[in-house]
């Protein structure tokens, strides 16, 4: 049922991997049965329609769509610091991304998270290169050394697997919520418990006006990561993604798969694992699963801006 409404694509299963660790059941508390949804056609929404200034702050799905102005930061802090949770952060430095490490986490010092305990994973093929940033009390750092391929796209790609891998592995015991940030970015405002939502994305900054039919997803058919024009509420960038780490187990596991059966097919997706968000979203459909974020904490280089 799940794999018929989410990809519309007759390939050769067969031809997958089946790595052991997708066989692998992860037990968290409250799991509950994934629930396929109909897709439906729909005008798309238009983030700045109501008022140029300001952002639709729901869905058509009433997803909350979160940004600087829309919340009470004091509220939340007063409601989630109690929970005594711990966030994780995953970034990638491989070759010459390692100089920007230093930048990043000294901004997230600054301003990712504050009072709450954190747990950066820094995946890199040198790990001596990881420079020594002090961090405040209840935040830690691990350096998960990963091979180095050969090409930018690899590297991209590969990220997906390594995130999934991780979580099963280590931290579904170690974090409540998960981030999978660039790290070509510096964070240069505070970012709070404002996006722990199930599963959250960033709007691609460079596509907060843009028709539907000029999204750059994925056009051709034979990828797992096709949109029809008509279709695609948000163009999400990769740069930025999280949620439950549950979910966002469910998640990069589903979208390493999609991109498995790309590889099968002889296809890498227009925009690497950024274009497999789209159709790994079908959640979205659903209340409280998804909820967008504008990327108002974070500057970084969009890869491709319109
Ligand atoms: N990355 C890396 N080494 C590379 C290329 C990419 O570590 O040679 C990682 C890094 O975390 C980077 C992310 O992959 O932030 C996305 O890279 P990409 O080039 O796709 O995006 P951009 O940096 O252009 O936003």
């Amino acid at each position: 049922m799940y794999v018929e409404n989410w990809l519309p694509f007759s390939y050769v299963p067969y031809y997958l991997p089946c790595p052991e660790i997708f066989n692998m059941k992860l037990q968290y508390k409250g799991e509950k049965p994934f629930q396929p949804v109909t897709w439906s056609l729909y005008p798309q929404p238009k983030l700045l329609e109501q008022r140029p200034t300001e952002l639709l702050t729901l869905t058509p799905w009433l997803a909350p769509i979160v940004s600087e102005g829309t919340f009470d930061p004091e509220l939340l802090q007063h409601i989630y610091q109690p929970l005594n949770l711990t966030i994780g952060v995953t970034v990638f430095a491989v070759g010459k991304y390692t100089q920007f490490i230093k930048h990043f986490l000294e901004s997230a010092e600054q301003f990712f998270m504050q009072g709450y305990r954190v747990r950066y994973y820094v995946f890199t093929n040198d790990p001596a290169a990881v420079p020594r940033v002090p961090l405040g009390p209840g935040r830690s750092l691990s350096t998960i050394p990963i091979q180095k391929h050969s090409c930018w796209e690899e590297i991209s790609m590969c990220r997906m697997e390594t995130i999934s891998q991780h979580i099963a592995k280590t931290a579904h015991r170690e974090v409540d919520y998960l981030f999978c940030l660039n790290v070509d970015m510096v964070f240069r405002n505070p970012w709070g418990p404002e996006t722990l939502g199930d599963l959250v994305a960033a709007i691609h900054p460079g596509y907060y006006a843009v028709p539907r039919q000029q999204f750059p997803y994925e056009r051709r058919h034979v990828s797992t990561a096709f949109v029809a024009d008509g279709e695609g509420d948000f163009y999400y960038g990769g740069a930025v993604f999280g949620g439950r780490v549950a979910r966002v187990y469910e998640f990069t596991r589903g979208c390493h798969m999609a991109i498995l059966a790309d590889k099968a097919n002889g296809i890498m997706a227009a925009w690497q694992e950024e274009s497999h968000l789209k159709p790994s979203l079908p959640s979205c459909t659903s209340p409280p699963k998804c909820c967008p974020l504008s990327t108002s904490g974070m500057t970084g280089s969009p890869s491709h801006p319109a």
